[in-house]
């Protein structure tokens, strides 16, 4: 009974009255207080924890993509990048082998995160996003530079599981076994390379609270990132099985191989000068220690073994990215025309002069869209309320709608 004759209410759980707590609910039998309220509602989660994680469904290893499918499927939306995607294909497939295999198997299968090198607007994104789209487990993209040590303006390492955990709908089981492309990585890379001389407090400690989710370990994870509701339930989550797939531009790194390379093969004295082709083509040979001299610590390398770069995109490879990809942008132009009623008809030399001037203007694949953006706008804007059923894209049109534009400006 919890109601006496005084009209005091007691607690069914604790047996306290409504005085020695804040807040008493009745029910139809008995009461419960908040304190007994709270464990009720942490022990249920506990329990439905265990519970998804037990159920949680076994991944088949028939019904999953072979590298070769995956690699197949990101043919369609990735141009060129083979080495890069030969390895995510690879990786993915080897981190559902993990995860179906049995517990009590003795050869236990180590996780192989992933670190790819490549020039910025290659496609490391792309390739991440890409692969997420056909994944049969979570995925989350986070990028290193909004990371810093706890207590620090910024979020807290820990919160790259948080975006995990929203991807999968705050299932912790699920969550336990997805993915996670960590953008910009070299971004935290230590400033100098004597780490005695200079120290460099942000990069070092960041890459020191990574190394233990990379590692494997249980994280507590504040559900909504930051550290603004420091009131709020941690989840703990084991970051064992997850794999860590990190990605960067490492700016300046040919100069790293190129000594590297100098001092092994040629000896002292060797000429510094090294080409832009050669430096492109330094990429090719990038090694840990590379990523070593640029500032990673030796313990982060050592988790990510699998080390591949992505090539610098020639005029050609940028080419195929205008009408290649399955959402290629000059078929997004088609077909936005298209749902106008408007059959856009590009002349041959169209796409060659729009090429040209990203390699001028040094704007690389990502100003292949803003390109054609500045080129189309007064054709967009006019086509909804003409007559004409038909446009033909000439290279003189582009090139006076990119001189009218602020393009110029950047003529070097
Ligand atoms: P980053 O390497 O800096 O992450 P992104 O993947 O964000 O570069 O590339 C920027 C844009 O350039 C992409 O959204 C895509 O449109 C285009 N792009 C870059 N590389 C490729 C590629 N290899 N194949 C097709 N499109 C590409």
């Amino acid at each position: 009974m919890a109601k006496k004759k005084d009209a005091t209410l007691y607690c069914s759980f604790c047996g306290r009255s409504d005085r020695e707590v804040e807040l008493m609910l009745p029910g139809m039998n008995g009461c419960i207080c908040n304190d007994c309220a709270e464990r009720a509602v942490e022990l249920s989660h506990e329990y439905l924890k265990k519970v998804a994680s037990s159920t949680l469904p076994d991944l088949d290893m028939e019904s999953l993509p072979k590298p070769e499918e995956i690699k197949a499927y990101l043919d369609q939306y990735v141009i060129g990048q083979e080495t890069a995607k030969r390895y995510l294909s690879v990786a993915v497939y080897n981190h559902y082998k993990r995860l179906s295999q049995k517990r009590d198997d003795d050869i236990d299968i180590e996780k192989s995160n992933i670190i790819i090198v490549g020039p910025t607007g290659t496609g490391k994104t792309l390739l991440a996003k890409t692969i997420a789209r056909m994944l049969k487990v979570p995925f989350a993209i986070v990028d290193a530079t909004v990371l810093t040590e706890a207590g620090y303006v910024g979020e807290d390492i820990e919160s790259l599981l948080t975006r995990l955990l929203a991807a999968c709908d705050y299932n912790v089981a699920e969550a336990e076994r997805g993915i996670v492309f960590i953008d910009e990585i070299d971004k935290i890379a230590r400033k100098g390379d004597n780490p005695s001389i200079t120290r460099d407090v942000s990069g070092e400690g960041v890459q020191q609270g990574l190394l233990k989710l990379l590692e494997g370990s249980v994280v507590n994870v504040p559900p909504q990132g930051g550290r603004k509701h420091p009131e709020q339930k941690m989840i703990a989550v084991d970051t064992k099985n997850i794999l860590f797939i990190c990605g960067g531009a490492f700016e300046g790194i040919e100069r790293k191989i190129a000594q590297r390379l100098n001092t092994h093969v040629v000896g002292y004295g060797a000429s510094n000068h090294v080409s832009k082709e050669d430096r492109d083509k330094l990429l090719h040979f990038v090694a840990p220690q590379d990523l070593r001299s640029y500032g990673l610590i030796p313990e982060i390398i050592g988790r990510l073994p699998i080390l591949t770069n992505l090539e610098p995109l020639d005029r050609d490879a940028l080419l195929r990215i205008l009408t290649e990809p399955k959402n290629a942008i000059v078929r997004q132009y088609k077909k936005l025309l298209e749902m106008d009623n408007v059959e856009l008809v590009i002349e041959d030399d169209v796409l060659g002069f729009v090429v040209d001037k990203a390699i001028e203007y040094k704007l690389g694949a990502r100003g292949l869209r803003s390109l054609f953006e500045t080129i189309m706008i007064d054709v967009m804007y006019q086509a909804p309320s003409l007559k004409k059923k038909r446009f033909v894209l000439t290279r003189e049109f582009a090139e006076r709608q990119l001189s009218r534009s602020n393009y110029e400006l950047l003529s070097p």
